[in-house]
């Protein structure tokens, strides 16, 4: 098994201020556990620059434009109520949604089984044109619209297991029937959508948990909604918005995971992509806020797809 590891010093860039939980140490945690025994096989590759045609998948010109007109050449600008960026921050995001296609670019041309990518800022709330909840563009979704446009694959699954519904995800598929998007996450919790209810085009599956739910719950979700949808929908390439953040040790909200619930769920994906795709499978970094819990979280699932 290959699993390549697309990481940038510059992700460590993107500056929030004090006191905000999508900090540069984030960064730090993952990189760190990233550097034991286990990882020392694993394929490390600087995340490349992803270009204004591979945002323009899934965000309008106007957007862009907006966004690198509101960036700050000094300090900070806070763009809305929980997102701030920094003067590094539009090439940080730029640089996270390279990485993601880069990554299904390696397991569409077979140089890497699967790929993670260890980027900031996340992703999955950013809509077409609204950036929010930390989120500036969506590169899960780009990576999603890439596999298709690039690779002429027809179906893309995204499984996203952070604690907090993927809203932006939803939105930007939610009348698309050829990309499925699975969501578990925690209801009622920001951003408010993510109701069993919103079905899309028949693509969009929504497993809420309660809070204070933790791994019997999870796993019960993962099996009777998100698994049957996966298989029933046979992907071309399955992509992960991996958020840590429903470990029971985050600040953000009250999942009760463990770090062995991410180990199961990732061997759980994996079974699926090597039944419908020869196991291709990119992950995407999203939410998780507890450092430690964050670091704990990240070895277990990068060693998951390191064995298979
Ligand atoms: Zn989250």
């Amino acid at each position: 098994m290959t699993t390549r590891l697309y990481r940038h010093s510059l992700f460590a860039e993107h500056l929030t201020g004090p006191d905000h939980p999508e900090r540069p140490e984030r960064m730090a945690a993952v990189e760190a556990v990233l550097e034991a025994e286990p990882f020392q096989h694993l394929d490390r590759a600087e995340a490349p620059e992803g270009t204004t045609e591979q945002v323009l998948l899934c965000h309008p010109h106007d957007y862009v434009r907006q966004l690198a007109r509101v960036i700050p050449t000094e300090g900070l600008a806070r763009i809305e109520s929980d997102t701030i960026v920094s003067p590094k921050s539009f090439t940080a995001a730029l640089l996270a949604v390279g990485a993601a296609c880069a990554g299904v670019d390696d397991v569409v041309e077979k140089r890497a089984d699967n790929v993670f990518v260890a980027a900031r800022p996340p992703g999955h709330h950013a809509e077409r044109a609204t950036a929010m909840g930390f989120c500036l563009f969506n590169q899960a979704a780009i990576a999603a619209r890439h596999a298709q446009s690039a690779h002429g694959l027809s179906r893309v699954a995204i499984i996203d297991w952070d604690v907090h519904h993927g809203n932006g995800t939803q939105d930007i598929f939610r009348s698309d029937p050829s990309v499925l998007y699975a969501s578990t996450h925690q209801m009622p919790l920001y951003p408010g959508t993510g109701a069993k209810s919103e079905t899309g085009a028949g693509n969009i599956f929504n497993a809420p948990l309660r809070e204070g739910e933790g791994s019997d719950e999870f796993r019960d979700a993962f099996r009777s909604v998100i698994l049957p949808a996966v298989e029933a929908f046979h992907p071309d390439l399955l992509i992960v918005s991996a958020g840590f953040d429903a470990h029971w040790r985050d600040p953000l909200a009250g999942l009760k995971l463990t770090e062995h619930d991410f180990d199961w769920a990732t061997a759980q994906l994996l079974d699926a992509a090597y039944r419908h795709c020869d196991g291709r499978l990119v992950s995407i970094l999203e939410g998780g806020y507890d450092l430690d819990a964050l670091g704990r979280s990240v070895a277990r699932h990068v060693e998951r797809l390191i064995v298979g």
